[in-house]
């Protein structure tokens, strides 16, 4: 895979902001880095915890946050992850139905670790069903 200068410019800002993860309980350090249609700007996001873990926020979502705090809903057109681990990590399902929320399926996500952006996926194969949508094919007839 042919990594492009935004992917690689997302990429090591990410990692700067991975590098701020708040993550004393686990020490699974993420970062993560996006871009939305129409603009240049790459927003950033780390996991932070907390000692009642339901309070900690994933970096993936801490992005997002960010994106719209600055421009409102916009439609993602990349994200990056970067874990602290040998085989990168796909984000976990809170984080894969938020994304949903701003993007129609088709949101690449690239995953990345300290070594680089190492596999490509796609937010429609990781959440084939968001909340929300209901497999109308499947619809029980009640007579
Ligand atoms: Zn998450």
């Amino acid at each position: 895979m042919i990594l492009n200068e935004t992917i690689i410019e997302a990429y090591e800002k990410g990692l700067k902001a991975q590098s701020y993860s708040y993550s004393p309980y686990s020490n699974f350090k993420v970062g993560a880095a996006l871009k939305v249609k129409g603009h240049d700007e790459i927003f950033v996001g780390c996991n932070v915890e907390n000692a009642s873990y339901g309070a900690t926020i994933c970096a993936e979502r801490n992005a997002v946050w960010s994106s719209v705090a600055k421009l409102g809903k916009q439609e993602l057109e990349f994200l990056i992850v970067i874990t602290n681990t040998a085989d990168p990590s796909i984000p976990c399902a809170l984080c894969l139905q938020v994304l949903s929320e701003f993007n129609d399926g088709d949101l690449p996500i690239y995953l990345a670790n300290q070594d680089g952006v190492k596999n490509l996926v796609y937010l429609n194969e990781l959440l084939p069903r968001p909340f929300s949508s209901i497999p109308k094919e499947r619809e029980v007839k009640n007579e």
